[in-house]
């Protein structure tokens, strides 16, 4: 098969997936430290803020202040997670330029996660798709634990599929199979994106959102990468996590992942020196080693070029 190599658009999910977890609080003077630092790092799209109530989840409070106060970069688009109308209506006042719905592909994870039951999660939606889509803002679908469920186990395609319809339907221009527990392999990645990707219109982009939970998440971006996503989320550092799935750890290093793309041929955009030292930035909030690799080993082959 040949593959065509191409653009592959970069998310960074730190401020959001991968401070929501965190033991630490991060102040909002911080979070907007963190997001101007990756907009000026090439990324093109930040999930920056959540706006979910800040009772459950505190890390994510003030999503007003920190859109309010960050610097606009014209090249980024700042993305907002919603997870009801309430969510939707402070996202679009709060001037996000992309809005994410979320939803969990098995019953007692999204039970977990929103509360409600799957259908009721999707009729929620769809009664608020309108809103984003009236406010000529982009509207995306994120479908968590596409790929495992800690709770249910295997997940199967079609409830991905169905899942990925409803948001097609919905107008969501993008869909996210989110792999939030790591329990992907490569094997099933491309599997799902070619299942999902032939049931839908070739005008939706598919994406995914990985974690390194179990050390297969480079080696399932790679198969993405090849399946032909348009675009993956990852997070500085590799921090992140989730409050409702047990054991889950960091997203893929955003570092890591641009620099195995673009030793693999694809072009990201990201300034691989600057978003190094947003990550070095990052590691000094932190007292053990973020998993982020390359910041360690350094780029090759530039370190091969460097004097010992
Ligand atoms: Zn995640």
């Amino acid at each position: 098969m040949n593959i065509e190599k191409k653009n592959i658009e970069i998310c960074d999910v730190a401020p959001r997936d991968g401070l929501q977890s965190q033991s630490r609080m991060w102040s909002p003077d911080e979070r907007i430290k963190l997001i101007n630092k990756l907009s000026e790092s090439g990324v093109s799209r930040i999930e920056a803020v959540s706006f979910v109530n800040p009772k459950i989840v505190p890390q994510m409070a003030d999503a007003e202040l920190i859109m309010q106060e960050i610097d606009r970069n014209k090249n980024v688009d700042y993305v907002g997670l919603a997870l009801n109308l309430r969510g939707v209506t402070r996202a679009l006042e709060a001037g996000v330029d992309e809005v994410r719905f979320v939803v969990v592909a098995t019953e007692t994870f999204n039970q977990k996660n929103q509360g409600v039951s799957i259908e009721t999660t999707m009729a929620g939606y769809r009664e608020i798709a309108g809103e984003v889509i009236q406010s000529k803002k982009k509207l995306s679908g994120v479908i968590g634990a596409a790929f495992g469920c800690p709770f249910e186990g295997n997940v199967i395609p079609e409830k991905i599929v169905e899942l990925s319809k409803q948001f097609s339907d919905m107008g969501a221009k993008e869909i996210s199979l989110a792999d939030t527990i790591g329990a992907a392999v490569p094997t099933q990645v491309s599997e799902l994106i070619k299942i999902v990707g032939s049931k839908i219109s070739g005008e939706i982009c598919l994406g995914v959102h990985l974690h390194n939970t179990r050390n297969t998440g480079f080696a399932n971006a790679a198969a993405a990468a090849l399946s032909g996503v348009t675009y993956m989320d990852a997070s500085v550092g590799g921090i992140g996590g989730c409050p409702f799935a047990p054991r889950a750890t960091g997203n893929i290093a955003t570092e890591d992942l641009c620099f195995m793309l673009r030793n693999m041929g694809f072009e990201t955009g990201v300034k691989l020196e600057e978003l190094l030292s947003v990550a070095e930035w990052t590691q000094d909030f932190f007292e053990i080693p973020l998993p982020g690799q390359v910041m360690k080993a350094g780029l090759f082959p530039e370190v091969a070029n460097q004097k010992a």
